[in-house]
Parts: C-alpha cells; structure tokens; sequence
C-alpha cells in the first residue's frame, strides 16, 4: 500500500497517482484527462523565502509610492493604491472598494506573511507553528489576489489618459509589475510541495 501522505489526486478527474521525481522543464500529466498535475519546481526553499522577502519590499513600496501622476496645465495630482481605494469608497459603488482594498491589498499582504511564516521556518527544517492552516489560507487566498487585473487596469488608464494629459507612471507602477509577476510564481499552486517538506 502505497504511504497515503505522498499520494496526488488530479483536480479535474480525481484519479490518483504516485509522485514522480521530476528534472528540469518536465512535467506530469493526468493519463484521464491530460490535466498537468506536477510540474518541476527549480526555486528551493531559501530561493522561495528571498524571492518571498523581495516581494514583501515590492509591496511596501507599491502602497507607499504613487501608481501614476497626471499634469494638466500647470495642476498635478497623483495616486497611490490606497488612494484609489478610498476614491472608489466615496462613490456609488463602496461594496466595490472595499472588495477591491482585499484583491489588491489585504490579500496580496497576507499571503506574502504566509509565506515568510511558512518558509522561514522550512528554512530551518522545521514546520511552523499552525502549518495546516496557513497552508490551506495560501490556498484560500489565491483566487482573492488579483494584483494583475489592477496592473491591467493601471496601465489601461495610463494609455488612455497619455492622450489627454500627461502621466507619468509612478515608482508604484514598477513596484506593482513586479510584484504581480512575483506572487504568480511564489504563491501558486507550486506551494503544496511544502506539505512533503521536510
Ligand atoms: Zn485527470
């Protein structure tokens, strides 16, 4: 009998198969349904915790800096995350802001505590206190962290307004970009590995 622990179900079909060690760029797929079930995963475990640090800068620096500034004769204003959060707030629409302050706020920033909670202590082959559950949040979080609609949503509004008035991308912008790119890669579903680790 196979060790339970170490057994993987395809989300798509529910068959269930042994893991199999994986080389570089390989990956598993369902023989049911062709889903990918395993992918190789080249960051370690200290790579994982500072990529982990670097978007938890990324992130300060996103909320602290402004996305954009616009210039219109002489008058300039600029915005940050939080301030578009709060413009939305006065609106017609404050359910929104306040959907808006989790996907692209509170989520992000609770999972990237996770993750340094998580992996810090794996870095020193240990289980963190309240594993379980900080692995079964990572994975409720997700779908909740939508920092790259917000990024397309900025530069959407970038384009658009270049044709009005002048707008210069803010360091937020940056920040933002990266950081996007960083939690798809640190805070996919490649985290379930931790759960055989160590
Ligand atoms: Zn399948």
């Amino acid at each position: 009998m196979a060790d339970a622990d170490r057994l993987i179900i395809c989300e798509h079909c529910d068959a269930v198969y042994q893991p199999v060690e994986l080389r570089a760029h390989e990956k598993a797929s369902c023989v049911r349904c062709h889903a990918i079930i395993q992918r190789h995963n080249s960051l370690g475990i200290e790579q994982r915790l500072a990529l982990s640090v670097t978007a938890a800068v990324l992130w300060a620096f996103a909320n602290v800096y402004p996305i954009m500034s616009i210039r219109l004769q002489g008058l300039s204003n600029s915005a940050t995350l939080w301030d578009s959060i709060v413009a939305l707030s006065q609106g017609p629409i404050t359910f929104i802001a306040l959907v808006a302050a989790v996907a692209i706020i509170v989520a992000p920033a609770f999972q990237l505590a996770l993750l340094l909670w998580v992996l810090g202590y794996a870095h020193g082959h240990r289980r963190a206190p309240g594993f379980a559950l900080c692995m079964r949040s990572l994975e409720t979080l997700r779908p909740w962290s939508m920092l790259e609609v917000c990024l397309l949503g900025a530069l959407v509004a970038v384009i658009k307004l270049a044709g009005l008035l002048d707008v210069l991308p803010g360091i937020g912008l940056f920040a933002l970009a990266a950081l996007s790119l960083l939690i798809i890669r640190i805070a996919g579903r490649d985290v379930r590995d931790l759960w055989g680790h160590p």
